[in-house]
């Protein structure tokens, strides 16, 4: 076994000899020599490495072979080249997806993107008197107008949102919380964490179904500095349950010179059928929060930020709290915000313009036109390039997502896809590692390609991943000897 390893260690190529294969030509085009050269050195280090370790000897010839290592070096520099965050079509059905980057921009906004990333702006420069001037001015006065508050702030996400509302009003004092309140939004954001963190002190009042106005009235002392309603959002009690409504904690507030802060999560600016029963940001504004908090890429399908909406004193607080430098917005974020918030002064223009409105507006017509639009297509590419799977169209219920409206049911249509040759598993797993990603839904020994996020235009893309999936799988076998 040693001598064996010695030997073939012996006949293991050098990197300058590898580096003359003309299979590395085309990369020399591409990259510079010392990132190939790189490259090459990693493959013979790895065949080294597995020789020295003694694991499977029987594969030791064909791992020292130069065509061997010269294809390990070229998929490595693809691998190291290769942007890692890469677009990927969406079909599995939920429309904020947060794995796959929540809400799409509007045309629009991008453009304003575009404009704020490659020029110099006026992000912290008041024109008009040629001081300094504050980067929340170039979304205030809009937000404002489209929701009816007083003074408005952004910060780079809802969490930081929540994280500053908690510090600036209740750092040393006591928050009461509802028991049905105390959530985790996900990727372990825990309200109580938050307040800990936030050197708030957090004192819970009734039970998870069941708080009552009066729990909260026998929770307030000298030390209460915030009632803090946060929005249930990713999951409902459903049966006997009841919630203290924000106007009843502002009327408790009010008499105890106390603050109210709403954290709504999704916070949907327009009216859309689906947002039916969702507490909006008007109505808890208009109720008299003294501020409330909301994302800009859940609902409202804007960039990520965490929307902060209330008082002139409240918010000045805000804008002049320590904390508030650390979650700063950035310039792109900003312009990405403004181009979308622009819309909404039309909802009508919002709802066609907004991606994220849009998917959640589609009629079931439109789904099943276009599930049968990517069917035709998938059929001929397969016929095309001599696969076979078992396809079909059905009806599904897709979802908002982002952790929005969980029991919200969206009418909505899917390709199914069976392959003939591989299983299920491994067709998702093809789809994933295709050039153009295809995200879709396992379910039932089938693979759902729900059309809801997608676009007519993307419909052939989807078509030629499925069947550069499908035609791996047909050559995997194959491939493996
Ligand atoms: C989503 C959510 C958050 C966190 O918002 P991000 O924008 O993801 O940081 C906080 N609170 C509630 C109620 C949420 O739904």
């Amino acid at each position: 076994m040693k001598e064996k390893a010695q030997q073939t260690l012996r006949s293991l190529p050098s990197v300058e000899e590898l580096l003359q294969s003309p299979n590395l030509i085309p990369l020399f085009e591409r990259h510079p020599r010392e990132l190939v050269a790189g490259a090459v050195r990693e493959a013979v280090a790895a065949a080294r490495e597995r020789v020295l370790h003694g694991s499977h000897p029987e594969t030791w010839d064909r791992l020292v072979q130069p065509a061997q290592l010269v294809a390990l070096a070229i998929s490595l520099v693809e691998s190291w080249t290769r942007h890692h965050l890469r677009r990927v079509l969406n079909a599995s059905g939920v429309v904020v997806h947060t794995n796959l980057g929540r809400s799409i921009l509007p045309q629009a906004a991008v453009e304003r993107v575009v404009e704020a990333a490659c020029r110099y702006s006026n992000l912290e420069y008041d024109l008009e008197s040629g001081a300094r001037g504050s980067r929340h001015a170039h979304v205030e006065g809009l937000l404002c107008r489209l929701t009816g508050a007083e003074a408005a702030m952004v910060v780079n996400n809802n969490a930081a949102a929540v994280l500053l509302m908690l510090a600036g009003l209740a750092t040393g004092r006591e928050v009461i919380v509802s028991r049905g309140q105390l959530v985790e939004i996900g990727g372990s954001f825990r309200i109580p964490d938050i307040l800990r963190l936030s050197g708030a002190q957090l004192v819970e009042v009734g039970t998870t179904n069941k708080t009552r106005l009066a729990d909260y009235e026998a929770a307030v002392t000298s030390e209460t500095g915030l009632l803090l309603r946060v929005h249930t959002s990713n999951f409902k009690v459903m049966g006997f349950a009841e919630e203290t409504s924000i106007e009843e904690l502002v009327g408790l507030a009010r008499n105890w010179d106390l603050r109210v802060a709403d954290d709504l999560g999704s916070g949907a600016l327009a009216e859309l059928p689906a947002f039916r029963g969702e507490p909006t940001v008007g109505a808890s504004l208009k109720a008299g929060a003294d501020v409330v908090s909301f994302s800009g890429d859940k609902l409202l399908g804007g960039p990520q930020a965490g929307i902060l909406l209330g008082s002139e004193e409240t918010i000045a607080l805000l804008k002049k709290h320590p904390l508030a430098r650390a979650v700063r917005v950035d310039k792109m974020t900003l312009a990405a915000l403004e181009g979308t918030l622009h819309l909404y002064r039309d909802p009508e223009a919002a709802r066609a313009a907004i991606p994220t409105l849009r998917y959640l507006d589609r009629r079931a017509g439109e789904t099943e036109a276009l599930a049968t639009a990517l069917l035709q297509q998938l059929e001929r590419a397969l016929e095309r390039d001599g696969l076979r799977a078992t396809l079909g169209v059905e009806g599904t219920a897709a979802k908002a997502g982002g952790g929005s409206l969980p029991l919200l049911e969206l009418p909505s249509h899917a390709v199914t896809v069976r392959p003939e040759i591989g299983s299920i598993v491994a067709l998702e797993g093809a789809l994933r590692e295709a050039p153009l990603p295809v995200v879709g839904r396992v379910a039932q020994d089938t693979l759902y390609l729900d059309v809801l996020t997608l676009e007519t235009e993307e419909l052939p893309l989807v078509a030629e991943s499925v069947t550069w999936a499908l035609e791996r799988l047909a050559c995997v076998p194959a491939c493996d000897t």
